[in-house]
């Protein structure tokens, strides 16, 4: 990336360079190799909102700096809080576009935060409230990581982010450059410093980069969004991806991913009633998950203003999930969370957007 002079009249936002480009940044200025710890510590580990806050640089120093870049967190267009405890972050990036993020507070302390990598999304699966919006463009890599920066910076300092997923809106794997970059950061010592266990991308079933993400510089967890146990289904709720990657492709190619040691897939699988929530689905889910170090995560339909399907009932969830359990597959079911503000899975929307 070319690194912007101290004449370039437009100013950029510093979260846009890796570590490596602030290094870069800093010998360009002619200063010690320390500064770059300093200014990286300053965004990552103490969350400074402005550059005026790097009070280890010189007022000097921090006006050079000021000269060609600035530090921009979000801009928070709606906050609402579910009575739930979860909040959903509706964020107005510089070109109009809007995102959400979610941050969700479970037991033990756990705080996860799901963020968005794209307005909109590429694909168009049919239980999704993003799909209606098809693609208005990917994040970068700022805008991603900025995301975790500007709910961190509300946050109490008694609370801390314990947990990333990819999940918010898009298909973070169509995004894999800047998605694999915000990843890099969540889990270096030097940025986020998360446990890669702890970073979670979900994709809908793109293969080829699937097998990218987890031999590129950041293999963190890798959840799967499967849904369905035939092609014809798939092909009527998820009818882009699995025109794409039919189940068959994607299945065969998750025997073969490089996953870490110790390490097992998570497939997510929506409970639509009448659709994919039969024990007849669950017989063909025992039989395509042979062999694949894995998890199943049931996640009850979340309905939506218009939505086409309808929730499975909690008895038919738990005879499914029992039907595995009996043929010793892990299978946990979600517990929604924020449904009272459309902050749960599936239901995530630039509604407000002007
Ligand atoms: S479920 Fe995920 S991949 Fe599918 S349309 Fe919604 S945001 Fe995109």
């Amino acid at each position: 990336m070319q690194l912007p002079t101290l004449k370039t009249p437009d100013k950029q936002n510093i979260l846009a360079l890796s570590f490596d480009e602030i290094l870069k940044l800093v010998q360009e200025l002619g200063w010690k190799k320390y500064r770059a710890d300093q200014i990286i510590a300053w965004i990552y580990k103490r969350h400074a909102a402005h550059l005026n806050e790097m009070t280890d640089l010189s007022k000097t120093d921090r006006q050079r700096l000021a000269d060609v870049f600035t530090l921009s967190h979000l801009k928070i267009a709606t906050h609402q809080q579910s009575s739930d405890g979860t909040e959903k972050f509706l964020f107005a990036l510089e070109d109009g576009k809007q995102i959400e993020t979610v941050l969700i507070r479970s037991k033990k302390k756990r705080l996860t935060l799901c963020i968005s990598s794209q307005a909109g999304c590429t694909l168009d699966c049919r239980f999704c409230l993003t799909a209606q919006e098809g693609l208005k463009r990917n994040l970068r890599t700022e805008e991603i990581i900025a995301q975790f920066l500007s709910v961190q910076a509300r946050l109490s300092e008694s609370e801390a982010i314990t947990n990333v997923v990819l999940m918010g809106m898009g298909e973070p794997l169509a995004n894999l450059k800047a998605v694999t970059e915000a990843c890099v950061r969540l889990i270096a010592p030097q940025g986020l410093a998360l446990s890669a266990r702890r970073v979670t991308v979900s994709t809908a079933g793109l293969v080829p980069q699937m097998k990218k993400l987890l031999q590129g510089p950041a293999p963190v967890n890798l959840s799967i969004s499967l849904n369905a146990t035939t092609n014809a289904i798939r092909d009527e709720i998820m009818p882009k991806i699995n025109r794409l990657y039919p189940l068959d492709v994607l299945i065969e190619a998750c025997k073969q991913l490089p996953l870490p040691p110790r390490r097992s897939i998570t497939f997510e699988y929506v409970m639509l009633a009448g659709v994919n929530d039969s024990l007849e689905d669950a017989s063909r889910l025992t039989r395509l998950t042979q062999g694949i170090s894995c998890k199943i995560n049931l996640i009850p339909f979340n309905a939506y203003p218009g939505s086409p399907y309808q929730a499975t009932a909690d008895e038919q969830i738990l005879a499914f999930q029992n039907h595995l359990h009996q043929h010793n597959i892990r299978t946990t079911i979600r517990k929604s969370k924020g449904r009272d503000i459309l902050a749960a899975c599936g239901q995530l929307t630039s509604q407000f957007e002007q």
